[in-house]
């Protein structure tokens, strides 16, 4: 499987959106912000019309004004949102060098949706042995393994949570443990114990789905 984020060919109008989508207005709350853009974010998702850095998650913008007369610049603020649960995610760490952390965090522990997830198992058993043997250098494949690694992260978490708060899910236990076991060290995995893993993971993949439909 060849994994690439594209970039999708935008028209003037496009472009445009795309750039004023992440900008909150002068008086506007975050959540006016997205309840203003919403139907058309959605829109522009729907049709691959969004720029590769507005793929997964907005993060705002606000306009600030460096001297009188300024036309003003758009600067990133730690609110983004996640269309993986539809959430307002507020940080206190920022983005550097083009990476935001606070996503990386926010899915790594309390994202409710997978979407950003968007690799198997088996593709994520793939690229990494294709970068481990040099096959591939492609920074949207080390993407894609960050954020299944993320995602794993987070389904841990909520397996444990999920136990701790007593819901009712069968052998919880079990699978964390022996998920667990998996989880570090994949490598080892013959045939049978890659399937038991991939069965492991969509298990608690449904629990998870079914803990946030409670
Ligand atoms: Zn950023
Ligand atoms: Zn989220």
């Amino acid at each position: 499987m060849v994994y690439t984020d594209g970039c999708p060919v935008l028209n003037d109008i496009e472009w445009r959106d795309n750039c004023q989508f992440p900008v909150i207005r002068k008086g506007e709350t975050p959540s006016d912000w997205m309840k203003r853009i919403w139907d058309q974010l959605m829109n522009y998702r729907k049709n691959n019309c969004l720029f590769v850095s507005h793929k997964r998650y907005m993060v705002a913008r606000k306009i600030l004004y460096l001297w009188e007369g300024d036309l003003g610049s758009a600067f990133e603020v730690n609110i983004a949102i996640c269309y993986s649960c539809d959430q307002l995610v507020y940080s206190n760490i920022g983005c550097k060098y083009g990476i935001c952390h606070f996503m990386d965090k926010h899915w790594s522990t309390n994202c409710t949706g997978n979407a950003y997830c968007d690799i198997s198992f088996r593709d994520y058993i793939e690229f990494k042995n294709k970068l481990k043997s040099g096959l591939t250098n492609s920074f949207d494949e080390k993407q894609a393994i960050r954020r299944y690694e993320l995602w794993m992260q987070n389904a841990i978490r909520r397996v444990k949570r999920a136990r701790e708060i007593d819901r009712k899910i069968r052998a919880v236990k079990v699978i964390q443990e022996k998920w667990l076991e998996y989880f570090y060290r994949p490598d080892g995995l013959c045939a049978s114990e890659l399937a038991l893993h991939y069965q492991l993971l969509w298990t608690v993949r449904e629990e998870m789905r079914q803990i946030n439909n409670v």
